[in-house]
């Protein structure tokens, strides 16, 4: 927990005036609360034991009224200051964490469900305002005011002093025992909330699955789960935490109890003035709000340690190396120099090697799970290899500037992704100064000018909107108008075309084909029929090379390739024979 508080302190220097600022003025608003209690004793004895004049009198009355409003005047400029000085750390702290997120692999990115970092980066990271705009200054004025009046107090009687704190050691034990049943139960209280938000999400969004596969029960019965583990974490937390809440609200403002007999005692044997006790009753009753306000803290610092810890998880990721000065490859040629990878301990890709040479095509093919699109994203550095070299025109990809690196590869992904703006400014992302006609232009070459234009706004309808109504074949049509508006030297396509129908396709294909040329192009094939005509095939087999060559080559030489060619050759006539078949009914 302190390791937290410290680390969040760093966040505050840049707003470190605002803070101290807001700090004085909830002290002065805790002091203009404690005040009044003096100034009414004050008042008291006057009436009782008249010294000065009555006008002087109406002072101390008017100064009570005014110490009142400036208490909530205070602390309403200190809760501004502290939310000023609050947000703006926030923003930073979310600023940092994207920024953070640009810097890491991207595997770490693409690895985590989004949810989990969008909560850090929403929720955590709205979690700590309650620490720096509410516990900073409201706990220091909390604490500070009571033991600086407490201090004041000893000099005017010890005994009585002794008297008002004589409860505030057990109170004190109550708090800590309330900390420490804070930190066990609500651990699992917040684990219990991210699990519950998880489920609400996927029984959300999964529940075209859900009815299609009549999973409502199993489904309804998880929710049901995490809702139900929810409550009963809840209500664990308050049936353990609450009674020593009780006591520590009870014992708080229980000095007047032990004020009042000795007071009344000390004044009968005639060693305290009655004016005495009178301030003493008075302060017993002011003196327990602001220590009140400490029971906050205590549920609350827990829910900022663990949003702390989240951030500082993301913030503290060891970050991709980057080298200062970029070197800029002599062409676009891309070797794999023997690479082997794994993602975590089992390697999925054993010494590979190939060459992907500029101005040539490259197919990569294989069966499902043999490593393809782990080569495709190594060439972006998604992640860093340990063991081989992977070499853009003979410069280590770990020496060109990850910014560099971007603008020389243009990669079309298998699941598509369109970010919630219009589809004009979708397209746009490959290349931010291309102008509208370059758009269009883009967006013909991809096939996908036509159904936009049947959209209700053109290329201004939103994607986000739209999103759920276009087909997965034109999500990804409009991000190969993407790569083609990007035009970078190599061309990366990872199953870009494998949601679009096969007419579709061959256009596609045909316009890619025109865009490659004099780049390198390396493709992740799904339908052989599209590559027969590369310069070079890799066939590749539990992430290794097992074959490699051209087309006729591969049937002649490649079991797998032959094996692959009769499963397409057996796909397409069984799609003729059933178009065929569909026709004559
Ligand atoms: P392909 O594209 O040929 O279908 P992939 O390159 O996607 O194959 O996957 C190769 C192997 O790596 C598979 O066994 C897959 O389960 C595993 N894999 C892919 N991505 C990850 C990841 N992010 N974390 C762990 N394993 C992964």
């Amino acid at each position: 927990m302190l390791q937290s508080i410290k680390r969040l302190f760093q966040f505050t220097e840049e707003y470190k005036r605002k803070m101290i600022l807001s700090i004085f003025l909830a002290i002065g608003s805790v002091a203009a609360g404690i005040l009044p209690y003096f100034l009414v004793h004050r008042f008291v004895l006057e009436i009782l034991y008249p010294s000065i004049p009555k006008t002087e009198l109406m002072v101390i009355a008017i100064a009570i009224g005014v110490l009142l409003i400036l208490k909530t005047v205070l602390f309403i400029f200190s809760t501004m200051l502290s939310h000023q000085a609050a947000y703006c750390i926030l923003r930073n702290i979310r600023l940092k964490l994207a920024n953070k997120l640009t810097r890491l692999p991207l595997g770490y990115v693409l690895e985590r469900d989004s949810g989990v970092i969008k909560k850090v980066m929403e929720n955590d990271v709205e979690e700590l305002e309650r620490f720096l705009a509410h516990n900073i200054p409201e706990t220091i004025s909390s604490v500070l005011v009571p033991v600086l009046v407490l201090i004041y107090l000893v000099f005017i009687d010890w005994r009585m002093a002794a008297a008002m704190l004589i409860f505030i050691p057990i109170a004190a034990f109550f708090y800590v025992l309330m900390m420490r049943i804070n930190k066990e139960k609500l651990d699992k209280y917040y684990r219990a909330v991210d699990k519950m938000n998880a489920v609400v999400v996927e029984y959300v969004n999964g529940m075209k699955e859900i009815k299609a596969f009549n999973q409502s029960e199993g489904a309804f019965f998880r929710f049901r789960e995490a809702i139900n583990d929810y409550r009963r974490y809840v209500l664990d937390w308050y049936k353990a935490c609450w009674p020593l809440m009780s006591a520590y609200f009870v014992l708080i403002q229980a000095s007047v109890v032990s004020v009042l007999p000795l007071g009344l005692y000390l004044t009968i044997n005639g060693s305290l003035d009655v004016s005495v006790l009178v301030l003493f009753l008075l302060i017993s009753m002011g003196f327990a709000a602001p220590l009140m306000k400490l029971s906050e803290f205590a549920d609350g610092i827990i829910a900022v340690t663990n949003a702390e810890k989240n951030v500082h998880g993301i913030l503290s990721e060891t970050e991709i190396p980057i080298k200062t000065q970029n070197v800029s490859p002599k062409n676009h040629t891309v070797k794999f120099k023997n690479v082997s990878f794994a993602y975590d301990n089992e390697f999925v890709l054993n010494h590979v090697s190939f060459e992907a040479v500029e101005g040539k095509s490259l197919a990569i093919i294989g069966p499902s799970g043999s490593g393809k699109s782990t080569i495709a994203k190594l060439i972006c550095r998604f992640w860093d290899i340990e063991k081989g070299e992977i070499c853009i025109g003979d410069v280590n990809i770990r020496d060109i500037k990850p910014d560099n690196l971007m603008d020389m590869v243009s990669f079309v992904f298998q699941d598509t992704f369109l970010f919630n703006m219009s589809i004009r400014e979708n397209i746009r992302v490959g290349k931010p100064e291309a102008s509208d006609g370059d758009i269009i232009a883009a967006a013909k070459m991809a096939k996908c000018h036509d159904f936009i234009m049947k959209t209700k706004n053109g290329y201004d309808t939103l994607a986000g909107d739209a999103g759920n109504r276009l087909s997965g074949g034109e999500r990804q049509r409009i991000c190969i108008a993407r790569a083609i508006l990007k035009n970078a030297p190599i061309l990366i396509l990872d199953e870009a075309t494998s949601s679009i129908d096969p007419d579709s396709e061959e256009q596609i294909q045909e316009a890619l084909g025109e865009l490659a040329k004099g780049k390198t192009l390396i493709v992740i094939a799904h339908r052989i029929r599209t590559i027969m005509g590369f310069d070079n095939i890799i066939v590749l087999q539990d992430g290794e090379i097992c074959a490699s060559g051209k087309h006729e080559k591969l049937l002649e030489t490649s079991s797998v390739y032959q094996c692959i060619f009769q499963a397409y050759t057996f796909t397409e006539s069984w799609t003729i024979k059933s178009g065929k078949e569909m026709r004559k009914c």
